[in-house]
């Protein structure tokens, strides 16, 4: 009976034991791990809860937001501070059918090629074979292209920040290159690799991408894009205008909404003048999350507001995809109520690297070991 007992008290405590160990380890994954699809309502509640304190402080901001009446590209925009679905839809005004091209003319930047809504197709595929399929698409080495019958309003370097996604890269220029084609504007990709064992840097590599890229031709738009998210609308025009722009205002993993008004990741695009204003992306976020609420934060230093595709022009379907391991940027927080202070001192300023380069049918491939050493900060 005695043994009974120890037996008894000990199922009781194991119990205890498991509940308590269940608890604390749930706990541990929300703070560490990059959020995945269990995670994702903690992410966005835990942003809104940041933006309303952000908001309360800087109230003059938004007044200045609301009150100020910029003309935007193709009159479909709204400016930042307002969530798209609210926004009266305006009449959409795409060139007809029968319209002809000049090839000394500026390519228009509503054309009957853009049908809207696209049929997203997830299906992996090998770079190979989509090298094939792309054979009659009269792309250059590095997915290069431009048209032909009219001149590209914009020369766009798309930048992929990539690390171990080899599955998704075919999707997504599935979907991109024949998408740019039918908007008439100049383009190439470029894939920045890192390689290594350090955290992921996502913003460093964009910096990496912009300087490697501008080597190659005079590029003036940048389109930041992960290489997950696929646009689910034609009409998403790639080209720049005279702000920032955030394309990928809705995500289907957020259930098309945004998840707070200052996101700014995903798909982003910034003529060079502009990048070079905001000094870049900036180095010092490894792992997970922050990078883009500080370009954020930036591009409002610098006086620029962002403008968003309006409605359904905005979508994408993103990848499903897990975090292998990855862990979050916990010291995030604290960077970015620097963002104003290091903006000057951390970005193209102070970034060092040594690529690898290579060259395929479809993109550039620039390959780096990335460490903090390479972007060496002074106090600040
Ligand atoms: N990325 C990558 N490998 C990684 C982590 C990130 O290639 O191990 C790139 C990829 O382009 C991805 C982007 O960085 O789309 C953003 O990272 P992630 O998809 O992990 O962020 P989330 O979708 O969870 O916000
Ligand atoms: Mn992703």
């Amino acid at each position: 009976s005695l043994k009974r007992k120890v037996l008894r008290v000990s199922s009781r405590s194991l119990l205890a034991f498991i509940f308590l160990f269940s608890m604390s380890s749930t706990c541990l994954y929300f703070i560490y791990a990059a959020p995945g699809i269990a995670n994702t309502y903690y992410f966005m509640m835990q942003y809104q809860g940041m933006m309303l304190r952000d908001n309360v402080r800087t109230f003059g901001h938004m007044i200045r937001l609301y009150t100020n009446k910029n003309s935007t590209l193709n009159g479909t925009d709204y400016p930042d501070g307002n969530s798209s679905s609210e926004f009266v839809v305006q009449p959409t005004t795409y060139l007809p059918e029968n319209f002809t091209y000049s090839f000394n003319m500026p390519c228009p930047e509503r054309l009957p090629s853009m049908k809207g809504p696209m049929e997203v197709n997830m299906t992996e595929i090998p770079l190979e074979e989509l090298e094939v399929w792309f054979k009659h698409l009269g792309l250059q080495y590095g997915g290069h292209w431009q048209p032909t019958d009219c001149k590209p309003r914009w020369k766009v370097a798309v930048l992929i920040p990539f690390r171990n996604r080899h599955e998704h890269l075919p999707i997504l220029l599935l979907h991109l290159t024949p998408m740019l084609q039918r908007q008439r504007l100049q383009f190439a990709f470029y894939v920045i690799e890192q390689t290594g064992t350090q955290p992921f840097n996502r913003a460093m590599l964009f910096n990496v991408g912009f300087r490697e890229a501008m080597k190659d031709l005079d590029w003036d738009c940048l389109v930041f894009h992960d290489v997950d998210h696929i646009p689910e609308n034609d009409r998403n025009y790639y080209g720049c205008t005279h702000m920032p722009r955030h394309f990928a205002a809705k995500l289907d993993k957020y259930m098309y909404t945004l998840p707070y008004n200052a996101f700014f990741g995903g798909v982003s695009g910034l003529t060079v003048q502009q990048f070079r204003k905001i000094n870049g992306f900036p180095n010092a976020f490894w792992g997970w999350g922050g990078e883009d609420d500080d370009l954020w934060n930036r591009v409002h230093y610098a006086g620029f507001n962002v403008t968003r595709p309006e409605g359904e022009i905005g979508k994408y379907k993103s990848i499903p995809h897990h975090h292998r391991g990855e862990v979050q940027f916990l010291g995030r927080y604290k960077l970015l109520r620097y963002s104003k202070e290091r903006q000057h001192l951390d970005g193209l300023s102070n970034l060092h690297y040594s690529p690898e380069v290579s060259v395929t049918g479809l993109y550039k491939n620039v390959s780096v070991d990335l460490h903090p050493e390479l972007a060496p900060i002074s106090d600040y």
